[in-house]
Formats: structure tokens, sequence, C-alpha cells
């Protein structure tokens, strides 16, 4: 048997808010769920409120201790949200943070080259169906040494799966640093529990040898990242906390530990806000409206399975390693 997962931990407590801005994507990709793209909620407008309503938020964690702030941003596709550049510019100047977005890349390079500084990470999911290789391509060169992290995440689509390990080859002999997360289709995209199970054994097979590959030959920013998360082992090893090696290393289940889901707030596309994504936490309030009730909090987790990336990266803890 091999080492088991006990804790995801924080060097210091830090609030992480993940937004899903609205439900508008420019992609419609097969294997997504139209909720996801179809643009009921676009959430244009209100900016004012967005802002004072941050601010509040922001000051109370600020008042419990938390001094650094995370900001993650999904959609739909966030950078085609008309409140998503002023918004980033506002936590800029309001906090200590950083910033990351997920995006299907699919902005011309000139938009990232006016607005690259304000992001700190960037998910750049590779869709096949609907990207355009070449400025995937061109965007993943330019950004490769501009931001601390950015990761070519391929979603592995069943039909066209080969000519997606095709295509990321050849992003690793362009790009001096990358980082290729091979992701298999999951839940996160779509509203069926459990991963994608693919036909072929050929590539399921795939996932046994191939998870991330990581490479750097020109430095990056190396901004301070304190709004990072370390998994922590029973034979004493801490690494850091990637949520596609614990789901792909089928590490993602925590029923009885105790988890923090004060320390991630999510933001969903009609506005509500709850404590996590999966449901423990609860609503507490809503973007626009009211958000008093929004703040620190732990509870004991008595889900399954932690379905959600940004769910299990928040700081955990297994409750008899609490109690022993
Ligand atoms: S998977 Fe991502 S890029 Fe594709 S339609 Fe859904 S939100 Fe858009
Ligand atoms: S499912 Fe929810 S409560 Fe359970 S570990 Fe994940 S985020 Fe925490």
């Amino acid at each position: 048997m091999g080492r088991e997962l006990v804790a995801i931990e924080a060097p210091e407590p830090y609030l992480a808010v993940t937004w899903q801005v609205n439900n508008f994507c420019n992609f419609k990709c097969s294997y997504c769920n139209p909720g996801n793209w179809g643009g009921a909620n676009p959430n244009n407008g209100n900016l004012d409120i967005y802002l004072n309503n941050l601010r509040e938020i922001i000051n109370k964690y600020k008042a419990a201790g938390y001094k650094q702030f995370k900001f993650f941003f999904s959609g739909g596709e966030p950078t085609a949200w008309r409140n998503f550049i002023p918004i980033c510019e506002f936590l800029r100047e309001e906090t200590d943070c950083t910033i990351a977005v997920n995006t299907n890349l699919s902005r011309p390079k000139a938009w990232w080259e006016k607005y690259y500084h304000l992001f700190d990470d960037i998910v750049a999911s590779f869709h096949v169906e609907f990207a355009n290789k070449e400025r995937y391509t061109e965007n993943s060169i330019f950004l490769c040494d501009k931001v601390n992290y950015l990761s070519s995440k391929m979603l592995m689509h069943e039909e066209r799966f080969w000519e997606i390990v095709e295509f990321a080859e050849g992003l690793k002999q362009v790009m001096p640093n990358y980082f290729i997360e091979w992701t298999p289709l999951y839940d996160e995209l779509s509203h069926v529990t459990g991963p994608w199970q693919y036909k072929d054994p050929a590539k399921t097979e795939f996932f046994n040898t191939h998870n991330i590959e990581i490479h750097q030959s020109v430095d990056k920013p190396n901004k301070r990242a304190d709004t990072v998360s370390y998994s922590r082992y029973d034979d004493g090893t801490i690494t850091f906390c990637n949520a596609n090696e614990i789901i792909v290393n089928g590490d993602n289940f925590f029923t009885n530990w105790l988890c923090n889901v004060g320390d991630c707030i999510f933001i969903n596309p009609t506005g509500d806000v709850s404590l996590a994504s999966c449901g423990m936490g609860g609503t507490v309030g809503h973007i626009l409206e009211d958000i008093s009730n929004v703040g620190p909090k732990q509870i004991t987790c008595y889900k399954d399975m932690c379905m959600c990336g940004t769910d299990i990266i928040i700081p955990k803890i297994k409750k008899s390693l609490e109690l022993s």
C-alpha cells in the first residue's frame, strides 16, 4: 500500500475566492454542460456593487487575520466578461493577492500583452473542438515566462485523443517553459459524477503513465506565492498540492475530515455565494445583495467524494490525526 494523504495545508491562512463569473462561453464543447456556455446570466453591469461588496468581504477576512487572498476566475469564459478587467484592477489595488484565471486562451495575443500583468496563474484549457491551435500556441509561448504558473491543460476528448497528444507534444517543442496537464474529462465540466470512462483501454492506460509534465528553461517572475496549499502524507512527505494529481491518484475522499470551508468562497453564475462549491458549507449570501454571513468557518465533511479542484485544495485534515 502506498503512502496515505492525511492533510492539505496552507503555510498561512488565505482566502480563496472561486468565482464562476457567468455562464457565457465563446466555445460550445460537446463534453461541457450547456449551463456553462449558454449565457443566460451574462452579469454585465453593477460594477460599483461588485466592488463595494468585494471590499466588505476582504475587510472582514483581514480583520480575522487573513493576509493573503487568491481569486480564481472561471466561467463560462471569464476573459469575455465585461466586468472582468475592472474587477481584477480593483483587486490588485485593494489587496495583497494572487489572481488566477481559467481560460480557453481564445483572446488574441494583443489582449494578453495588455493585461498579462494582472495575472499570477493562468490555467489555459485546450479544447480541441474549438481552439485555434496557432493562437493557443502563440499565446502559450508569450505567457510561459510572464506569469508564475501557466498550465496547458489538455482536455482529453475521446475521439480526438491522439490529436491532442500530438498537439501537446508540439507545444513541448516550442515552449521554453511548460506545465502540461493531461486531464481526463471530468465532472467539473459536466454534472456527471465520476471520471469519464474511456472506451479504448489504451486511452485509460495513457493516464497511468501521463499526468503532469514540467519543464523550465527561462526565468519566470517568481512573485511571492503564499496562496498555495500543500499535501501532507503519513510518511512525512509534503508536496505541492495539485488537485489533478490528487484526483488521478484517487485521493479525493475526505469523509469525516475537518475542512475549512470558510477559506473558500464560491460565487456561482447567478451570484449566490457559498462556502466551498460542494454544498457542505451552504449558501451564505449573494454577491450583489447580502454578504453579511460570508466569513471563516470549519466543518466536518460528510461528502463521499470531493469533486472540484478548488474544493480539493481547501485546507483540511483527517479527523483521527487532528484528535491524536
Ligand atoms: S469546456 Fe470550457 S471552453 Fe468548452 S464550452 Fe465549456 S466553458 Fe467553454
Ligand atoms: S467535499 Fe466539501 S466539505 Fe468535503 S472536503 Fe471537499 S470541500 Fe471540504
